[in-house]
C-alpha cells in the first residue's frame, strides 16, 4: 500500500457515521506502520472495544470499512475466512459492517468471520512459512498473501458497492 496520513485513513471510511468518526482510535503505532509490506490495513480498537477496521486500496482509491464484532469467539476452532487460517475458537471472531449508503441506511450489513485480532497480515506469514531451503523468486506471486488480499478486497467490496 502507499503510505497513508491519519486524514487520510480518517476520510476513506464508506460506512461510518459522525459517531464512528468521532469514537475511532487510531493505532498506538500508527507511525510506525510499514506501509511497503502492507496489502491492506487493519486494526482493532486499542481500548479492547468491540470495533475493528479495515481499509484497501483498489486502483490507488483507499476504501475504508467499520467493523463490528458481533460474535466474540467460539468455543470451537474455526477458520478465519480471508486468511483461511485455522485458529481457536477465541482468535476468530465474527465481525459484521453495515454497508454504505441507502443499503446501510435500510439495516443491510455484510459479515464474516476474521480472525479477532484483524492480523491476518502475519497470521498467513506465520502459518505458512518458507522453509529454510525454500527462496522465494523475486516477482514470484504468492498465491497464499495474493488470496488473503483478494478476500479481504473482496469483502470491503461487499459493504461499499450499491446493488
Ligand atoms: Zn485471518
Amino acid at each position: 500500500m502507499r503510505a497513508l496520513t491519519e486524514a487520510e485513513v480518517r476520510s476513506s471510511f464508506v460506512n461510518a457515521d459522525a459517531d464512528d468518526l468521532r469514537i475511532m482510535q487510531m493505532p498506538h503505532d500508527f507511525m510506525l506502520v510499514d506501509w511497503d509490506y502492507l496489502d491492506f490495513f487493519a486494526w482493532r480498537e486499542p481500548s479492547a472495544g468491540k470495533r475493528g477496521y479495515v481499509l484497501i486500496q483498489h486502483d490507488g482509491e483507499v476504501k475504508g470499512v467499520v467493523l463490528r464484532v458481533s460474535e466474540p469467539g467460539r468455543a470451537r476452532n474455526g477458520m478465519c475466512n480471508i486468511c483461511h487460517t485455522m485458529q481457536p475458537g477465541n482468535q476468530v471472531a465474527l465481525f459484521a459492517a453495515r454497508r454504505a449508503g441507502a443499503a446501510g441506511e435500510r439495516g443491510d450489513s455484510v459479515g464474516t468471520y476474521i480472525c479477532a485480532d484483524l492480523s491476518c497480515h502475519d497470521n498467513v506469514r506465520l502459518a505458512h512459512p518458507l522453509a529454510p531451503n525454500e527462496v522465494r523468486a523475486a516477482g514470484q506471486v504468492d498465491f497464499r498473501l495474493d488470496g488473503t488480499r483478494r478476500r479481504m478486497e473482496a469483502f470491503v467490496a461487499r459493504v461499499w458497492e450499491q446493488a
